[in-house]
């Protein structure tokens, strides 16, 4: 059985599948408490259920992109078996993860997409760099930036990490009415690194309501 918060259909708003109409099943609960965390509803509540409950519902909706997400789903034990059996189902399955918690041995069918905590999270010192070398090239990395210093840290691990050559794309993303996303932009391009600027599609369509 899992704690699951709230099984959802939606477009995806993040990362290479962004836009693609998808099931989200957004697992309770997380260890960490980064400061501008998103989710914290989701830190406690939901209901238990049965993987193949979860099938089921998954099934309801005529889609085959089905996103895992949180909270942090890899802190529940049967993430694991949830996301070989999606997969074993036919689906495309995304899983997005703090960083914080090991990745080895994940279904290599599953696409992957791995926060790195920059520092005005307040997190980054759970970043488990040894997931770093289990990533696919194909699986994608994603740095949350708050501030000038945090986008100087992501250039640093980028370098020292070498990112870039690890994963295909290494996505770059501003703190929802943080900074402005211009400001952004413009140190992304200055910075001449192969960044993936990206902006939480979800959240400019529907303001960040939960369950969108
Ligand atoms: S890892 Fe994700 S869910 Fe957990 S506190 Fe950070 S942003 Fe929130």
């Amino acid at each position: 059985m899992l704690r699951v918060h709230e099984i959802f259909y939606s477009l995806q708003g993040e990362a290479r599948s962004s836009g693609r109409p998808s099931v989200f099943i957004r697992l309770t609960g997380c260890p960490l408490r980064c400061h501008w965390c998103d989710t914290a509803y989701a830190f406690s509540g939901g209901q238990l259920w049965s993987i193949e409950a979860i099938l089921e519902k998954a099934a309801s909706y005529s889609t085959r992109w089905v996103c895992v997400t949180g909270g942090e789903p890899l802190a529940q034990p049967e993430c694991r078996p949830l996301l070989c059996h999606l997969l074993d189902a036919g689906y495309e399955v995304s899983l997005e993860t703090s960083g914080a918690l090991a990745i080895q041995g994940l279904d290599p069918r599953l696409s992957i997409v791995m926060d790195l905590k920059a520092p005005d999270s307040g997190e980054a010192s759970r970043n488990l760099l040894t997931n770093v070398a289990h990533l696919k090239p194909t699986d994608q990395i994603k740095i949350v930036i708050a501030s000038r210093a945090d986008f100087d840290w992501a250039c640093q691990q980028a370098d020292t990490l070498d990112l870039f050559k690890r994963v295909d794309e290494v996505l770059i993303s501003p703190v929802w009415q943080s900074i402005a996303p211009a400001e952004l932009a413009q140190w992304v391009l200055d910075s001449q690194r192969p960044w993936r600027f990206q902006l939480q599609l979800h959240k400019i369509l529907w303001n960040d309501t939960p369950g969108r």
